[in-house]
């Protein structure tokens, strides 16, 4: 079994604060939010990260990109949102199960809302 901590939330043995599943993907709060509203979309299938990923993820990718607007919009955000995938060691990726964030809030966002002290 994978110790992947997303795997663990997809596989129900980690608790998450659910806003949408279906049969490919899982879109829950982000436990340390950078934003007023601040959700993370994830493929349930392991894949490492938008630096690895390739035609055999297309599908799932799509969808995750295609359905991004209603989540979004479930959580309130109906004047826009700003998405993130941060992808490897340069791009600060702390958890290497790909995942999409959906920020956003009342008032338009900052330049850079991830702190800068995060490794
Ligand atoms: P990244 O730096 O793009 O890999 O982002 C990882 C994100 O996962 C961070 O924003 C964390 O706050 C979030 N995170 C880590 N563990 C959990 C968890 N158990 N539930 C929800 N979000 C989490
Ligand atoms: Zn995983």
């Amino acid at each position: 079994m994978s110790e992947c901590i997303f795997c663990r939330i997809v596989r129900g043995e980690i608790p998450c604060r659910k806003v949408y599943e279906d049969e490919d993907m899982l879109a829950f709060h982000d436990i340390n939010p950078w934003a007023p509203v601040h959700v993370l979309i994830i493929p349930k299938q392991h894949i490492v990260s938008l630096a690895t990923a390739d035609a055999s993820n297309q599908a799932v990718l799509g969808k995750i990109l295609a359905r991004t607007g209603d989540i979004a919009r479930s959580q309130g955000l109906n004047d826009g949102f700003r998405t993130v995938i941060n992808s490897g060691r340069i791009g600060n990726q702390e958890v290497y199960h790909l995942h999409l964030h959906i920020l956003g809030g009342p008032e338009p966002l900052g330049g850079s809302l991830k702190p800068m002290t995060k490794k």
